[in-house]
């Protein structure tokens, strides 16, 4: 099959030149200018258009599409101003949820709520007396939980602190309902069974609906950042077009350690369209994330939020909530989910099964621990870290991008996070006092990156993230460090083949080059023109979306 268009990104870097492909199969044989087309020419002929731009499929390396069935089953509660607001949603709908479900809100944010309020155990007690309760905040890292919610875990006021999450407490000493990190994830986890438990493979329309989205954004393959051996079943069994590699987890919690999946599927089981990805490992937090700073950077931190913005609360608040400790020179914040060399015990014993790895490290102390692990595990088994990835690197330091670079890691980045929280890093100063979603800095060290949504935590399109890569501009029109831009090229390259490298799919995948899978988008103009739409999606040389007429 013949395929013209205005321009084809074709190559590794994808670049423009080619305006024809011809497609054998599912691969493509040949790509260059339509007059040089090599005899015999195919008979089949699709004729895309001069406008026609035609990039390698986008491959979502992060992202976490197996949520959505339970999404679409949960209360949606983003958007709401308050914890009141959300309560009112929840008793609204609470009605309609089957008795051995749990009450569960999804999509609350505290950063866009007056004063960062955040629902307590007492309102949602009230939401549904005796029934369990759940209100989870859009990071999905924490949330609000009801008293039987506890009860339904186990926990009390006696419950002991445990390391790397936290149960919230009053000055009594009683829980809060706030759940934290890993304490979340018991919770979360418990809900997530109950309504998976009724959904009863009920799953697929959703993961259809859920494949079709990504489709549209001109995705053809997506990494499913979260998983069970029970995702990989239903996925298998909905037999979608767009190709996933899902991350095993704990079956326990996703936030716990992974130690039960190490007997599970193993990464590079399963195929290029579904198959077993590296195992998900959890560094740091999500909005606390672990970071540390130089006393003077701290003071000078603090004297910028309190001049910047001297009656906003929330500029106060971000300093009340940080609860900074003082230890080995630095000023420490946020939650590390291992103790020290624990992490690196699940690595090693991963590394020495088989698996690869994918590190979730957000701040710059969650990054030192990943990169620690990833040295350790290495030379305490001698196996080498080529595919394994670090999550996010959202406040990396320069110097730690060389030590990954160096490492040969691969950094799974989101720069829609950096456009879709640019107000709340400018309120904290952590634009000023760190390099938030270092790109640049990354690539210049020499890192090998991708551009990943982490979708649904945040809003962007595949096309918007790989826009927002480039120019960093949020929806308020003020670029969030412009310094650390890529340019477009470096942007395409780590939406496709950064993507594909970073699922050890490179070979199959990425881009468009003779002897690769023929999965692309084509759009209606420039991949970076804000007008341009995602006109048809096709995997392995079939069409399987167009926009709707
Ligand atoms: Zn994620």
């Amino acid at each position: 099959m013949l395929i013209t268009a205005g321009t084809v990104f074709g190559g590794d870097p994808p670049a423009a030149g080619p305006t024809a492909m011809v497609v054998d199969g599912a691969r493509v044989s040949w790509l260059g200018r339509a007059e040089e087309i090599p005899p015999p020419v195919p008979r089949q002929k699709i004729e895309l258009g001069q406008d026609a731009v035609v990039i390698p499929g986008l491959v979502d390396s992060h992202q976490h599409m197996v949520d959505l069935p339970l999404l679409a089953r949960w209360i949606d509660c983003r958007g709401v101003r308050s914890p009141e607001e959300a309560v009112a949603r929840l008793e609204a709908s609470a009605g309609h949820v089957p008795e051995a479900e749990w009450i569960v809100g999804w999509g609350y944010d505290a950063a866009s709520v007056e004063r960062a309020r955040r629902a307590t155990r007492t309102q949602l007690d009230a939401v549904a007396p005796g029934r369990p309760v759940l209100l989870i905040e859009s990071s999905f890292h924490q949330g609000a939980a009801s008293s039987a919610a506890f009860a339904s875990v186990g926990w009390g006021r006696n419950t002991p602190r445990w390391w790397g999450g936290e149960l919230e407490r009053d000055r009594r000493g009683e829980p809060t309902g706030m759940v934290w990190e890993r304490a979340f994830g018991v919770v979360a986890m418990a809900a997530r069974s109950a309504a998976e438990a009724s959904m009863a493979g009920g799953a697929t329309e959703e993961y259809r609906a859920g494949a079709r989205r990504l489709l549209s954004q001109g995705i053809t393959h997506a990494g499913e950042a979260l998983a069970t051996g029970r995702h990989l079943e239903l996925l298998s069994a909905a037999a979608l077009p767009v190709g996933f590699t899902v991350f095993p987890a704990s079956s326990r919690s996703f936030f716990a350690s992974p130690w039960d999946a190490l007997d599970g599927p193993r990464t590079g089981e399963g195929d290029a369209h579904l198959g077993v990805g590296p195992l998900k490992l959890i560094a740091d937090g999500g909005e606390r994330c672990a970071v540390s700073l130089r006393p003077a950077a701290a003071l000078l931190q603090t004297a910028r939020i309190l001049a910047a913005a001297p009656r906003e609360p929330a500029g106060l608040r971000v300093l009340l909530t940080a609860r900074a400790k003082f230890s080995k020179g630095r000023l420490r914040t946020g939650t590390l989910h291992y103790p020290t060399g624990a992490l690196a015990d699940i690595m090693a014993a991963a590394l020495q099964r088989g698996f690869r790895l994918a590190v979730h490290a957000l701040g710059n102390e969650g990054v030192r621990a990943a990169l620690d692990g990833y040295e350790q595990a290495r030379r305490r088994t001698g196996v080498d870290l080529e595919g394994c990835r670090i999550e996010h690197a959202h406040f990396a330091e320069p110097g730690q991008l060389e030590q990954a670079a160096a490492l040969g890691l691969i950094l799974s980045m989101q720069p829609g996070h950096a456009v879709a929280f640019a107000r709340t890093m400018r309120l904290a100063q952590v634009d000023r006092v760190f390099d938030p979603i270092p790109m640049r800095i990354a690539i210049d060290a020499g890192c090998r990156v991708a551009i990943s949504s982490d979708g649904p935590t945040a809003p962007g399109t595949a096309l918007e993230n790989m826009r927002a890569a480039v120019d960093r501009m949020p929806a308020d029109g003020i670029p969030i460090r412009p310094d650390l831009a890529i340019s477009r090229a470096e942007s395409l390259r780590a939406a496709t083949v950064g993507g594909a490298e970073a699922l050890g799919l490179a070979r199959v995948k990425g881009s468009l080059e003779p002897g690769k899978q023929a999965d692309f988008a084509v759009l209606s103009g420039d991949p970076f023109d804000p007008a341009t739409k995602v006109r048809e999606t096709w995997i392995a040389g079939s069409r399987v979306w167009s926009a709707p007429a």
